[in-house]
C-alpha cells in the first residue's frame, strides 16, 4: 500500500516537471529518468509545504499571477531576486525596469547560465518560457521589445522569486 502512494506521488511529479507537456526544444529523451535536465530537487511534497498555493501553481504549473497585483512589480529596491524554489540568484535589481506590464521585467538575468529558455506553444502562440537552470522552476516569459540596453524583456511572476535586499 505504502509502495503505490509512494509511486503515484513520483508519477504526479514527473508530470508536473514538464509544463509544456512535451513542447520543450530539448524534447528526445523525456521517458528517460536519467535526463539531468530540469532534476527536482525537492519532493512535490515538500514544494507544497515549502511555498504558497500562489508559489507551486506558477513554478510547478507554469501559473501566470494576476498583473499588478503581484509582490514586486513595483519594487524599486535594491537587491537581489532569488529562485523562490531553490534559492539560486537570478535577477540583480538593477536589471529591473518599468514595463508597465504589471509585472516584474528585467532586462537580462544575474547570469545567464541561471536562465534556461524554452520554446512555449501553449495558447496558440509561439512564447520563450524562462525557467531556473537549476530547479526547472518556471519563472515566467521572454520576449524582444525591452528597454535600448539589451532589447530584452524578461517579464517574471512574483511568485517565484524571493527578494533580499541590498543591506546599507
Ligand atoms: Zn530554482
Amino acid at each position: 500500500m505504502k509502495f503505490i502512494i509512494i509511486a503515484s506521488i513520483t508519477l504526479i511529479s514527473i508530470q508536473f516537471q514538464n509544463c509544456n507537456s512535451g513542447k520543450s526544444i530539448s524534447n528526445n529523451n523525456t521517458s528517460s529518468m536519467s535526463n539531468a535536465e530540469n532534476k527536482p530537487i525537492k519532493s512535490n511534497e515538500e514544494l507544497k509545504k515549502q511555498l504558497t498555493d500562489d508559489q507551486y501553481e506558477v513554478t510547478q504549473n507554469c501559473g501566470t499571477e494576476p498583473a499588478f497585483n503581484n509582490a514586486y512589480w513595483n519594487n524599486h529596491k535594491d537587491g537581489m531576486y532569488h529562485c523562490v524554489v531553490c534559492g539560486e540568484p537570478l535577477f540583480s535589481s538593477t536589471a529591473k525596469f518599468d514595463s508597465g506590464t504589471g509585472w516584474p521585467s528585467f532586462d537580462r538575468p544575474f547570469d545567464s547560465l541561471t536562465i534556461k529558455e524554452k520554446i512555449d506553444n501553449s495558447y496558440g502562440t509561439k512564447r520563450t518560457e524562462v525557467v531556473c537552470q537549476h530547479c526547472g522552476a518556471h519563472l515566467g516569459h521572454l520576449f524582444n521589445d525591452g528597454p535600448a540596453t539589451t532589447g530584452m524583456r524578461y517579464c517574471i511572476n512574483s511568485a517565484a522569486l524571493k527578494f533580499d535586499e541590498k543591506k546599507k
